[in-house]
């Protein structure tokens, strides 16, 4: 009788003690999936980011990017040539409505900084005017033509220049194929292409490098958010 209350007591002891082991186990377990799946959101909530933007537009092509872009829910920006807007103002209110960056690219395609100020101003004030109409807000960035500009001009109003750091020279190259090579062998995050959305090669340039390089993980952002960064 003694020998087998002794070997219940054993055999509880055991059962209290791989229940204990199997808890512990279990609750680190669990404790170590919630510190990885901790680390994975936290690196998804920073993709790598790209922006790219368009010169020279609007043009006949503007429409059909725009839209192309919000079937993939990218923003992009779009420096304005004023002497391009008349005609075009249904595409600077469909890039507005699409919520793309709408920014000032001179009226005339001038390289500001070799004009008098007062022409220069004209320049910048005459596009601002003619975006403000469609859409009713004053553009607050410029993208001087040639990347020439004066931090000295003064007309008034705060203009802050936004550059590229990749030019895909897609107005020289005009074949799709070509475009999207150079511009996806040049990518790194953080990089602010620029293209012209006034051909059509272009236009399909941009839809391929958006489809390959979100399912590289890229997000795209516009320009001001790449350089507010
Ligand atoms: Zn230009």
């Amino acid at each position: 009788m003694k020998r087998k209350t002794k070997y219940y007591t054993n055999t509880k002891l055991f059962v209290i003690l791989l229940a204990a082991m199997l808890l512990c186990y279990f609750s680190k377990f669990k404790e170590r999936q919630y510190n990885i799946e901790e680390i994975f959101s936290e690196e998804q909530s920073e993709p790598p980011k790209i922006a790219l933007t368009f010169d020279d537009g609007p043009s006949i092509y503007t429409e059909d990017l725009s839209e192309g872009l919000k079937e993939r829910k990218v923003k992009a920006s779009f420096f304005l040539l004023g002497m391009n807007i008349e005609g075009n103002e249904k595409a600077v209110k469909k890039l507005q409505e699409d919520g793309h960056l709408l920014a000032n690219h001179s009226y005339h395609h001038v390289q500001l900084n070799k004009l008098p100020t007062s022409e220069a101003c004209q320049e910048i004030l005459k596009t601002n005017n003619r975006i403000f109409e469609i859409t009713g807000n004053y553009p607050m960035y410029v993208r001087p033509p040639f990347g020439e500009w004066s931090d000295q001009l003064d007309c008034g109003v705060e203009m802050i220049p936004i550059f590229w750091t990749i030019d895909s020279l897609d107005w020289k190259i005009q074949n799709t194929e070509k475009i999207v090579k150079k511009i996806l062998d040049e990518v790194e995050e953080g990089d602010i292409i620029l293209m012209h959305d006034g051909y059509k090669t272009s236009v399909e340039a941009a839809f391929r490098i958006v489809d390959e390089l979100q399912k590289d993980g890229y997000e795209f952002v516009t320009a001001d958010q790449m350089i507010m960064e």
